[in-house]
């Protein structure tokens, strides 16, 4: 039997540079695809559609759960997301590692879907730093980051839930950080003998 790929979920409030992380560990580890989501959220200035996300209507959206199209599907705050079934799938299938960047919703349902995924949550180094991000070029009023820090909070309350936590303070560590949890699971011993098999027979032949 072939190995198949080890799926990771990778839960953070937003201002934790989940997003940042990401990018650089797929840049920096072979084999290693991120998933890109569907959602209801309008597009942002910079995000480009299909390599961000996959901007979709309400409409859309609930057709596509009906089709059995996501793997899971989770309303966060007051906009839809969902995973792609069907890509995850056939990319584990073909070996390869996946990350799914989804709310703790979403990592609530994989991980009760496929027991052997590993999950990952991402904290800010302290209530400072997270505000002092989720404040952007200055130009919301306090009860905007007000509203920002209570959802924050509610993301970050889940973060018992993971099997990993990473603390994003420095960079350079937080992604050292990160590929070492990815090394390190392809090392099990179950991986390795898949993968490894006819190494194996050879030398204890
Ligand atoms: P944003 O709109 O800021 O890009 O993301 C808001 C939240 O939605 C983040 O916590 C992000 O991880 C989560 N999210 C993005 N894609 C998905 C997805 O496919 N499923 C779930 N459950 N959450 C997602």
């Amino acid at each position: 039997m072939l190995s198949t790929g080890t799926l990771y979920t990778v839960s953070a409030p937003s201002g934790a540079g989940k997003t940042s992380l990401v990018k650089a560990v797929v840049d920096a580890v072979d084999n290693l695809l991120v998933s890109v989501s569907h959602t209801t959220r309008a597009q942002r200035p910079g995000e480009v559609d299909g390599i961000n996300y996959h901007f979709v209507d309400r409409t859309q959206f609930e057709q596509m759960v009906e089709n059995g199209d996501f793997l899971e599907h989770a309303q966060v705050f007051t906009n839809a997301y969902g995973t792609s079934k069907n890509w995850v799938l056939e990319t584990l299938g073909a070996g390869k590692d996946v990350i799914l960047e989804i709310d703790w919703q979403g990592a609530h349902q994989v991980r009760q879907l496929i027991p052997s995924a590993v999950s990952l949550f991402i904290l800010p180094p302290s209530r400072e730093t997270l505000r002092q991000r989720l404040t952007g070029r200055g130009q919301d009023n306090d009860s905007v980051i007000d509203a920002r820090m209570a959802e924050a909070e509610s993301e970050m309350s889940h973060y018992g839930e993971a099997d990993y936590l990473i603390v994003n303070d420095n960079f350079n560590v937080a992604l050292n950080e990160f590929r070492a949890i990815i090394i390190a699971n392809r090392l099990t011993l179950e991986k390795q003998r898949l993968r490894h098999q006819s190494l194996l027979n050879n030398l204890l032949s």
